[in-house]
C-alpha cells in the first residue's frame, strides 16, 4: 500500500487534533452553560422555598387544617401555576398542587432529607427541576417540594448545541485546508531539494543543492547533503585522477616494450643486441608488474577488502631481516648503512608482512634518493611508550611544499627522475595506508640537499592496555 506523504499526514494529524479539540471544547462549554441554567432554575426554587418558609412561620401556631385552607386558598388563588406540594412529618398532604395531584411525585422521609435535595424528574412528559426539602417551623417538621419546569433551559441547551454541530463541520473544513496549505508550505523546501538532488549525477557533481538560511532543521539538512555532495565530488574526483594516471603509467612501460621489440626486429642483429634488447624488456616488464602489484594493493586498499592478519608481533626482526637484505644494496651502490635498534622487544598488533613492506618502501626511497657517498640509517626503539621506526639518509631531501603532497598518490617531486629510479609514485602512498590501519603515524622531517627523516608511530601493546586503562 502506497503511504500518504509526509505533507497529508500532517494535514490529517493536524484536522484530527482540532477535531478533538472541537469536541472537547463544545461537550465542556454545553456543561458549563447546562450547569448555570440550572443554578439559576435552583436560585428561583430557593427563593420560592424561602417564601413558603416564612408563610409557614407567619403560622407556625395555626391547627393543620386551618393551615391547609389557608394554604390552598393563599396558592391557589395567587400561585395557581405553581408546582407545590406540602406533607407533615407522617407524610400526610397538606397541600398539593393539582399538577402534583395529576402526577404525584414520590414522597420522602424526613431522613431521606438532612440536605436540601434537588433533582430532574420527568412528570406528564415535561422536564422538571425539583427542589425537596424539610422545614422546622417551631419544632413542627413540613416536608416540601417545589418544581419548576426546565422547557427554556432545554430549549437554549438544544439551540446551542445545533449551533455547534451547525459551525463545526465549517470550522473542520476551514481547520484541514489550514492544515493542509500549512504543512505544504513547511515541505516546500524538502520538494526543492529532492528536485535538485534527482538532476545531480556523476557528470554535475560540481552541483549544490540549493542554499537555505531558515536557521532550521531543512537548512541543517541542505548544508549536510552539500558537505555530502562535496566529500563525494572528491573522493570520485581523486578515483578519475587515479584511474587517468594509472592507465598513463601503465601506458609508458608497454609503450617502451613495443619500441624496444620493434626497433630489434626491423633487421637482424647479432646475439649481444638482441640479449641486450631482451634485458631492456625484462626491466620494464618487471617494472610494470611492480605496478601493477601496487595499483591492485590501493585498489584493495580503498575497497577495504585488504584485511590484514593482524596480532601481536615483535618488530625488532622484522626490522633486522629488512636490514640484512638492503646492505647488498648498500654496498652495491657505494652507500654507508647502519642498522640501529634496541634489544628490547618491540611488540606491536600488526601484520608483519604489511610492515616489512612499510620499511621496505621508506628504505627504497632513502636509497633511490641518496646519492653515492651518504649515508642511510635504519633505528627501531620504544619512546614514550611507542615503537618509533625512522629511516634517516643523508639524500637529496624534499622542499617543505612537497612534504604533505608526497603521500599522495601518483605524486613525485621530480618525475623525470623518479621514474628513470623506477618509482611510480606509489610507495609512500601504500606506506601510509598501512600506517594508518595500524592506527599509527608516518612523518617526514626534511631539508633539500641536507638529507630525510622518515618516521613511522605505531602503539605498542603495553601502551595500549595502559591507554585503556587510562580511559576508563
Ligand atoms: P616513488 O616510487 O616515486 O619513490 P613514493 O611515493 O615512494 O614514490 O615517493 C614520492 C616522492 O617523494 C618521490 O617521487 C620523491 O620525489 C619523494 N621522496 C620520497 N622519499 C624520499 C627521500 N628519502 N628523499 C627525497 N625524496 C623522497
Amino acid at each position: 500500500m502506497k503511504r500518504l506523504s509526509i505533507g497529508m499526514r500532517l494535514a490529517l494529524w493536524y484536522l484530527a487534533i482540532f477535531l478533538l479539540a472541537e469536541f472537547v471544547f463544545g461537550a465542556g462549554m454545553w456543561f458549563i452553560l447546562r450547569k448555570n441554567l440550572y443554578d439559576i432554575a435552583d436560585a428561583t426554587l430557593e427563593g420560592q422555598a424561602a417564601d413558603l418558609e416564612r408563610f409557614l412561620e407567619a403560622r407556625k401556631d395555626v391547627p393543620t387544617a386551618q393551615l391547609q385552607a389557608e394554604i390552598s386558598e393563599d396558592y391557589k388563588i395567587e400561585r395557581s401555576e405553581d408546582y407545590l406540594q406540602i406533607s407533615d412529618a407522617g407524610g400526610h398532604f397538606i397541600y398539593r398542587s393539582r399538577f402534583f395531584d395529576e402526577h404525584p411525585l414520590p414522597t420522602l422521609s424526613l431522613i431521606q432529607l438532612k440536605k436540601p435535595r434537588y433533582e430532574i424528574r420527568k412528570l406528564g412528559k415535561l422536564p422538571f427541576r425539583i427542589l425537596s426539602e424539610k422545614m422546622d417551623i417551631n419544632g413542627q417538621f413540613f416536608i416540601v417540594q417545589i418544581g419548576s419546569t426546565l422547557d427554556e433551559e432545554i430549549e437554549t441547551l438544544d439551540a446551542f448545541r445545533k449551533y455547534l454541530l451547525m459551525f463545526a463541520p465549517v470550522l473542520l473544513l476551514a481547520a484541514s485546508v489550514v492544515g493542509y496549505w500549512l504543512s505544504r508550505k513547511a515541505l516546500a523546501p524538502v520538494d526543492a531539494l529532492a528536485r535538485t538532488a534527482r538532476t545531480i549525477s556523476g557528470h554535475n557533481l560540481g552541483s549544490r543543492l540549493e542554499q537555505l538560511h531558515t536557521g532550521d532543521e531543512l537548512q541543517l539538512l541542505s548544508d549536510t547533503l552539500n558537505e555530502m555532495l562535496a566529500r563525494i565530488e572528491s573522493a570520485f574526483l581523486r578515483v578519475t585522477e587515479f584511474t587517468a594516471d594509472a592507465s598513463h603509467e601503465l601506458r609508458t612501460p608497454i609503450a617502451l616494450i613495443h619500441t624496444e621489440a620493434e626497433l630489434a626486429l626491423r633487421r637482424s642483429r647479432d646475439e649481444c643486441e638482441y640479449r641486450e634488447a631482451l634485458r631492456h624488456i625484462l626491466l620494464e616488464a618487471d617494472r610494470t608488474a611492480r605496478l601493477i602489484e601496487e595499483l591492485l594493493a590501493l585498489a584493495r586498499a580503498d575497497s577495504g577488502s585488504e584485511a590484514l592478519d593482524i596480532h601481536p608481533i615483535d618488530l625488532l626482526p622484522t626490522v633486522r631481516e629488512s636490514a640484512a637484505k638492503w646492505n647488498q644494496v648498500a654496498s652495491l651502490r657505494n652507500l654507508q648503512f647502519e642498522e640501529r635498534s634496541g634489544t628490547q622487544p618491540l611488540t606491536v598488533m600488526g601484520d608483519e608482512h604489511a610492515l616489512r613492506r612499510v620499511v621496505d618502501i621508506l628504505l627504497d626511497n632513502a636509497f633511490k634518493y641518496t646519492p653515492s657517498p651518504g649515508k642511510v640509517t635504519l633505528s627501531a626503539e620504544q619512546k614514550n611508550g611507542r615503537a618509533v621506526v625512522s629511516v634517516e639518509d643523508t639524500g637529496i631531501g624534499i622542499a617543505s611544499e612537497d612534504q604533505t603532497i608526497i603521500f599522495e598518490r601518483f605524486y613525485r617531486v621530480d618525475k623525470a627522475r623518479s621514474r628513470a629510479l623506477g618509482g611510480a609514485g606509489l610507495g609512500l602512498a601504500i606506506a601510509q595506508w598501512i600506517v594508518q590501519l595500524h592506527k599509527g603515524s608516518i612523518t617526514v622531517k626534511s631539508e633539500p640537499g641536507n638529507g630525510s627523516v622518515f618516521r613511522v608511530e605505531l602503539p605498542t601493546i603495553t601502551s595500549t592496555i595502559h591507554v585503556d586503562a587510562e580511559s576508563r
